[in-house]
């Protein structure tokens, strides 16, 4: 039995990335279930109107189902929201439905707006080692309500030529988040994604993101597989659809290199 060591207080990451297509809701489905299943209770936090990772945890989000968007604008408790995800103990999904498409402009009048999610997570009753927060492809108010509700930011990138273009800009806003909203806030975590090995770009990048990001970059990188981009059309985490493809081998030793990183540093020590 392989040893995920459990947080001792909860972390709460951010997968952010305002690029479409990195990887953030294939990262955020995968490293969760990858967590839940080696014994920690972990919470998705579907944040992307599009409701990409509430379909690969098999979730419904179809309209009229109770979504984050009722949790950030009519303030329901989202005990009232989160769903069990089926097949898999210990781990629930706040899912999102088409609803979420106008929170980005509602959220603008509202008091609190930037802090409402992380109240929201905050007050839920049931505690959980991880909460993960899959952000939409912008840097507007959703994803400043994830920035607002963590302590770590996820940055997953995509091992192509213009992986690095419009990472400054996020981390600017990162940096405006931590300096006037939330002080704790972290990247703590890079993660190399859709890395193909017969491309000497991808190692170019690679070299590039390491020169730069040093040790926040994961050991682990996550191959390009077809089993990992299959698995959602079954309602499935790669880790369950195909345990012993690449992708799944890759992102369960993403989340054990997180699970041990928060232990080694102390994450709720
Ligand atoms: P984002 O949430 O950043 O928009 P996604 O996680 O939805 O990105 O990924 C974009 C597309 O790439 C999806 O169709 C997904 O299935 C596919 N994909 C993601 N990671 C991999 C991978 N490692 N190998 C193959 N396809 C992948
Ligand atoms: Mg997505």
């Amino acid at each position: 039995e392989v040893t995920m060591p459990r947080p001792t207080r909860q972390r709460v990451m951010c997968v952010a990335n305002q690029k479409g297509g990195v990887g953030k809701t294939t990262t955020t489905v995968n490293l969760a279930v990858a967590l839940a299943l080696h014994g920690n209770r972990v919470l998705v936090v579907d944040l992307d109107p599009q409701g990409n990772a509430s379909t690969g945890l098999n979730v419904p989000h179809h309209a009229g189902v109770p979504d984050v968007y009722d949790c950030l604008i009519d303030q329901v408790p989202m005990e009232e929201v989160a769903q069990a995800v089926e097949g898999i103990p210990n781990l629930y999904c706040v899912p999102a439905t088409i609803d979420l498409a106008g929170a980005e402009i509602e959220l603008v009048s509202v008091v609190a707006r930037e802090s409402r999610l992380g109240r929201a997570i905050q007050a839920f009753p049931m505690e959980f080692d991880y909460v993960f927060i899959d952000c939409p492809p912008s840097l507007g108010l959703l994803t400043v309500n994830a920035l607002c509700a963590a302590q770590e930011v996820l940055i997953p990138i995509q091992c192509e030529y213009y992986a690095l273009e419009g990472l400054n800009q996020l981390l600017n806003n990162i940096n405006l988040v931590k300096a006037h909203l939330n002080p704790s806030l972290d990247v703590s975590t890079i993660l190399l994604t859709m890395y193909d090995r017969r491309t000497r770009l991808a190692d170019a990048v690679e070299q590039d993101v390491r020169n730069h990001f040093g040790e926040k970059v994961l050991t682990s990188v996550i191959p390009r597989n077809v089993r990992v981009s299959e698995a959602p059309s079954y309602g499935q985490s790669v880790m369950t659809y195909d345990p012993g493809s690449r992708g799944a081998t890759s992102y369960f030793e993403a989340a054990q290199e997180i699970a041990e990183r928060g232990a080694k540093i102390g994450v709720g020590a």
